[in-house]
């Protein structure tokens, strides 16, 4: 079944779905309706909206629960392991519990410093867990932890729900072995810089039914020439925003070859056959 899509148009060509996204960012939420209309105005009426630490889980419950065509999304990402409460894991089932959805943002880093391995992978194994217990998706932030991604999850396989990739930029190699576990790819409009031809070779492989796309707002603000509202500066940062999507899917449809109304309804497909049962009017969605 085809859930309604927030009384907005059933699968209008051209609607839009930010598949990771962070609203509740102090960068968005000061001019939140400002940022909504104009992605609304873009086209963009979904926005999957990932909580990164404890206290944005309220913050993004809140979102959601006023902002149509938001789905919430909960979960603890390396970045934010340092700040957790003895409670987190308790709290965050909790959350899963009154509102269903998908586990994330969860993931491994190499990339920052200082880290934590040992409490990085405890972290994201928890929350796996959980997300298989739950039979709910999870939403994964990998950064030069491609190798050790896969090593784990042989150990904690992910959930049958499946897995989104966000801001995919693993090898070519381990695409397979990841589309067996169910996931998905989703790729930033940071891939559209002309530097980055090799991710563009990489989202070529990915199997058409996998592929997704995102901002990652406000982070990962695409190039000049892929964007459509010009960037707020925040706090000494270039701001992204979700009306970014329509400029970045447009590129994405000319590398592909495909007309953006084509890539368009390929995209929503693969967004509802991954995440539909989330979408606020589905009446399989919400049901605790
Ligand atoms: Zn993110």
């Amino acid at each position: 079944m085809i859930p309604p899509h927030n009384g907005l148009g059933a699968s209008a060509p051209l609607d839009l779905v930010d598949n990771h996204v962070h609203l509740q960012d102090e960068a968005l939420t000061s001019g939140l309706e400002a940022v909504l209309d104009r992605s609304r105005a873009a086209g963009v009426r979904t926005w999957v909206c990932n909580g990164a630490s404890e206290k944005d889980w309220p913050r993004v419950a809140e979102i959601a629960a006023r902002q149509p065509g938001v789905i919430p999304c909960f979960g603890l990402h390396p970045w934010h392991i340092g700040s957790r409460s003895g409670q987190w894991l308790d709290q965050l089932a909790q959350w899963l519990e009154s509102i269903p959805s998908a586990v994330g943002e969860i993931g491994l880093d190499r990339w920052i410093k200082p880290r934590d391995e040992a409490a990085q992978e405890e972290v994201f194994r928890a929350q796996l867990r959980l997300a298989r217990e739950r039979h709910l998706p999870v939403m994964i932030h990998c950064v030069r932890a491609w190798d050790w991604l896969l090593e784990v999850l042989r150990k904690e396989p992910p959930p049958a729900e499946g897995m989104l990739l966000h801001a995919y930029s693993g090898p070519v190699e381990i695409i397979e072995p990841l589309v067996q576990w169910q996931a998905r790819f989703s790729f930033a409009g940071t891939l559209l810089h002309d530097h980055n031809l090799r991710l563009r070779e990489t989202l070529e492989r990915i199997p058409k039914d996998r592929l997704l796309l995102e901002t990652d707002s406000p982070d990962l603000l695409p190039p000049p020439d892929y964007r459509v509202v010009e960037p707020v500066w925040f706090q000494g940062k270039a701001r992204n925003e979700p009306a970014n999507l329509r400029a970045i899917q447009a590129g994405v449809a000319a590398w592909l070859k495909m007309s953006e109304t084509e890539l368009a309804g390929l995209l929503w497909r693969n967004h509802l056959a991954f995440l539909g049962s989330f979408h606020p009017g589905n009446p399989a969605a919400r049901a605790a």
